[in-house]
């Protein structure tokens, strides 16, 4: 079949949860044997969110092939266990930059280049490249910011002529809020109606109403609702606020979202999706008792989606563990030798988070050597890995000053330096290490036994890496380097065999994490940490 093309967009407030939606849409097309893909596009003028600090736009998303992208993405792959690219995720930037290189190379020679037809004509090239590969049946398009946005604009134009040129191979679901006025005790449908108005005036109806709401909505409102926006009655589906995202699927299948839509492309819809694997998921989730107690040491605790991936892979992994994962953040620039028995006592195993900068270090070290000395299941990943092996090279090699020449260039022992390859490098966007790198791990280590095979292939994201130099003084001292990239022997894994579970990796396997597929490393720390906690019970 054609490809068609579901566009997703939102209005009202934002932080709505068009990803979600749209994740979970994809989630139950796929689970009726669809070839489906996701592709986000975001208003902004950064060419990717790779400069964005995490206060800005949380965390930065890493795909196989090496695009920093929005945190979207990782709920896209998340539910629906399909690998997103960088064609998956488009910026303002990039498709203006894309313009402006045309304009340069002389491809509009004569024209005046314009946002009416130039941008818009971009876009739409952008919308439809999944699509045109034939690789999938769905290409769902997650339009980001709020309708009414100025930077939205030339996007929703380009939905607007994609609408008219692809007639039933396309659609729009748009999302909105419907509001509980508690001194009123009513729900408020107007700005739902202004919100769709607003769509309507840019010349897009809405096939698809799906309504955020934290209490149920009448049937006799979603009706007026319906009336009030040239909408079916059938298309008017509730989202209300659930425990978990990952009942959001379920949700949207229980008020049929996805048959609604099929049909609306002129596709009939057969049987139902085979959600089985995801039920048990949900089962194991629903079911489980006992918690597992994680630490999470990092600077950005504050702020809940700084670290989203590491949060999900956890939640996978504790899940399939049959606990409930209790994640307790401690922020790293508060931890100290005077205060880490308190805040770390009650850990059953401790994550050292990723970053960069040298704020908040100095906790990480003072976590590392707490949990190392108290034989506490840690996992470091990326720069937590980084100080593990600058802690072990200060406290075991006696090397008091060692250091990464990030925080510190002129360190005498750069037990984490620069790769010769980055030192030329001074552009700061899309310049790390980034994307899918194999792995070779030593059959005997920890890493191997999780994963249950020595080549493994994760994603980086990083400019910094072990320095080969104090290889054979770290493993003669103890700590392993049991990973490494085979064509560059840099150092990818490092661990201390003996401990209950003490490793640490140069790349991120939290991105590989889903839902039906988690990652074994994070279900190996996990186990550790369980058996951790049923030792001390
Ligand atoms: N700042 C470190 C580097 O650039 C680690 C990066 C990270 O943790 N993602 O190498």
């Amino acid at each position: 079949m054609e490809s068609k093309y579901i566009f997703v967009t939102g209005g009202v407030v934002s932080s709505l949860g068009k990803g979600i939606i749209s994740a979970s849409l994809a989630c139950l097309l796929k689970a009726r044997g669809y070839r489906v893909t996701i592709q986000k596009f975001d208003p902004y003028i950064n060419i990717d969110p790779g400069t964005l600090n995490p206060y800005e736009h949380g965390e930065c998303y890493v795909t196989v092939d090496g695009h920093e992208a929005d945190l979207d993405l990782g709920h896209y792959e998340r539910f629906t266990n399909v690998p997103t690219t960088r064609a998956n995720n488009v910026t303002t930037g990039r498709i203006y930059q894309s313009v402006i290189d045309k304009e340069r190379r002389g491809d509009y020679l004569g024209k005046t280049v314009q946002i009416i037809p130039h941008i818009t004509d971009e876009i739409k090239r952008n919308v439809k490249i999944l699509g045109n590969t034939g690789d999938y049946d769905f290409i769902i398009t997650e339009i980001g910011g709020t309708v009414g946005d100025i930077e939205s604009l030339p996007f929703l134009e380009a939905v607007r002529q994609l609408r008219w040129e692809l007639g039933t191979d396309s659609l729009c679901v748009h999302l909105t809020y419907v509001p509980y006025l508690k001194a009123a005790k009513e729900l408020k449908t107007k700005p739902t109606q202004h919100s769709v108005k607003q769509l309507q005036q840019l010349g897009i109806q809405p096939d698809v109403l799906v309504l955020r709401t934290e209490l149920d909505i009448p049937v006799a409102m979603r009706r007026k609702i319906a009336q009030f926006c040239n909408v079916a009655p059938e298309a008017v589906i509730q989202s209300i606020d659930r425990p978990s995202i990952y009942e959001v699927p379920v949700a949207m299948h229980e008020q049929h979202l996805d048959e609604i839509v099929l049909r609306k492309m002129a596709v009939q819809p057969q049987g139902e999706p085979h959600m089985a694997p995801w039920f048990d998921f949900l089962d194991k989730m629903k079911s489980a008792e006992k918690e597992v107690t994680i630490g999470l040491v990092g600077k950005y605790v504050e702020l809940q989606d700084a670290y989203k991936s590491i949060n999900e892979a956890l939640f996978h992994a504790a899940t399939y563990n049959d606990r409930k994962l209790r994640l307790v953040y401690i922020h790293s620039e508060k931890l100290f030798d005077s205060n880490a028995d308190e805040l770390l006592g009650g850990m059953d195993g401790v994550v050292i988070a990723p970053g960069f900068g040298q704020r908040g270090i100095e906790g990480k070290f003072v976590a590392l050597r707490w949990c190392r000395e108290h034989d506490v299941p840690t996992f470091g990943i990326c720069l937590g890995m980084q100080c593990m092996v600058i802690e072990f090279a200060r406290d075991v090699l006696g090397l008091g000053d060692a250091n990464s020449t990030e925080m510190n260039p002129s360190t005498p022992h750069n037990v984490i330096d620069l790769m010769e390859e980055q030192k030329s490098i001074h552009n700061m966007g899309g310049t790390m290490r980034l994307g899918a790198y194999d792995c070779t791990l030593q059959p005997d280590s920890t890493a191997a036994k999780a994963y249950g095979k020595t080549l493994v292939s994760e994603r980086h994201r990083h400019r910094f890496e072990f320095n080969n130099d104090y290889r054979q003084a770290f493993e003669n001292a103890g700590m392993k380097c049991v990973g490494e990239n085979p064509a560059t022997h840099l150092v990818e894994v490092v661990e201390i065999p003996g401990k209950r579970w003490f490793v640490g990796t140069q790349y991120h396997p939290e991105y590989s994490s889903t839902v039906l597929s988690p990652n074994p490393l994070f279900m190996s720390f996990v186990r550790a940490a369980v058996a951790y906690a049923d030792e001390r019970n």
